[in-house]
């Protein structure tokens, strides 16, 4: 769960001596709270760019929704171990990216967790441990190689019947950047799409100031460690601060490991820099399964991204050029 009170973000919207202001909405998109805000003249152009960031995101969500019986994902879920679903470019591209990004992460992130998603429940309403052989056998279904990708017709297979794929660890992320991008194509100078802590940022301030994004420890809520200004790029914060369980003393996350079928521990916050927030979004969610040493290893060796870690017992984390005030 990407709470974003863990990373509230700091808007000192004070008008200036430009006539810009920054504008503002929150609602609920993508079954989330998003924050949507914009630099823009006055109220009237304000308002007309955040509906148009509004009907981009919803525009995805019916694309990538597998709740919705009715979008593309759904089809090829529909159509596990039957046949090849042609879909359209974006989603085709989005899981291509999407394997890469498995790659990238040894497996740690995969879109086809969803079939796991049975055996464990973070709503509150798990009494008992799953059974041993029952999570062992819910990764028989897991892998990102068996999604096939057929460029040419633009088609996706998932091999196995019963497999599923799901965009939970990446779509807010790739909404927000989606939404940011089509408004600076419409001239939009400034503004931040915050997708309950997946954060696509563009510009400054009305004034000049960067914005800043707010670092919380969700151990000591009420204390922001750190205040770090954000050009052009992505913050994104996964959490398990809400969505997670407790069996014998262990804080299992929503986040599953796709090897094993058992969720991550060890982590409750992680925050990702990096240029755009589908990458972001990815590896948060993938740090939680990799753990700490080799999260941290890894975002090293990627220019470009930093990271954030907030371990069980309420430890920060960094990677290599984060400098926090202590
Ligand atoms: P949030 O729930 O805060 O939006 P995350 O980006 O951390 O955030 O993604 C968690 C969601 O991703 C889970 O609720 C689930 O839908 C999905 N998921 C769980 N484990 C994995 C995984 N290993 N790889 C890809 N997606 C996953
Ligand atoms: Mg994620």
């Amino acid at each position: 769960m990407k709470t974003s009170l863990f990373l509230g973000f700091l808007l000192l919207t004070s008008i200036t001596a430009h006539s810009q202001q920054a504008w503002q909405r929150t609602l609920k998109l993508m079954g989330s709270r998003f924050d949507i805000t914009v630099v823009a003249e006055d109220s009237i152009e304000g308002n007309a760019y955040i509906d148009m960031a509004v009907n981009e995101i919803e525009r995805i969500e019916k694309l990538i929704s597998s709740w919705d019986p009715t979008s593309q994902t759904s089809e090829v879920n529909r159509n596990a171990g039957i046949k090849p679903v042609k879909v359209g470019r974006e989603l085709f591209n989005l899981i291509e990216r999407a394997q890469g990004l498995s790659r990238l992460t040894d497996g740690a992130f995969d879109i086809s967790y969803a079939s796991m998603d049975k055996i464990w429940k973070f709503d509150g309403s798990m009494t008992s441990m799953p059974d041993e052989k029952a999570i062992e056998s819910s990764v028989d279904k897991v892998g990102y190689g068996n999604i096939v990708l057929d460029k040419e017709n633009s088609s996706v297979f998932l091999k196995l019947s019963g497999m599923k794929i799901g965009f939970g660890a990446i779509g807010k992320g790739y909404a927000a950047d989606k939404a940011k991008e089509l408004l600076i194509a419409k001239g939009v100078e400034a503004g931040i799409i915050n997708a309950s802590g997946d954060m696509s940022v563009w510009g400054s301030q009305p004034g000049g100031m960067d914005w800043k994004v707010a670092l919380v420890n969700p151990l000591n809520k009420n204390k922001v460690f750190a205040l770090l200004p954000v050009k052009n790029g992505a913050v994104v914060t996964s959490g398990d601060y809400e969505k997670y369980v407790t069996f014998n003393g262990v804080r299992y996350a929503h986040i599953i490991d796709p090897r094993t079928g058992y969720p991550a521990t060890g982590i409750i916050s992680a925050t990702v820099f990096a240029p755009k927030a589908e990458l972001a979004d990815a590896l948060a969610t993938s740090i939680f399964v990799m753990g700490i040493k080799t999260g941290v290893d890894r975002v090293n060796q990627l220019p470009g991204v930093e990271c954030i870690l907030i371990d069980d017992k309420g430890s920060i984390h960094t990677s290599e050029n984060v400098e926090l005030e202590k």
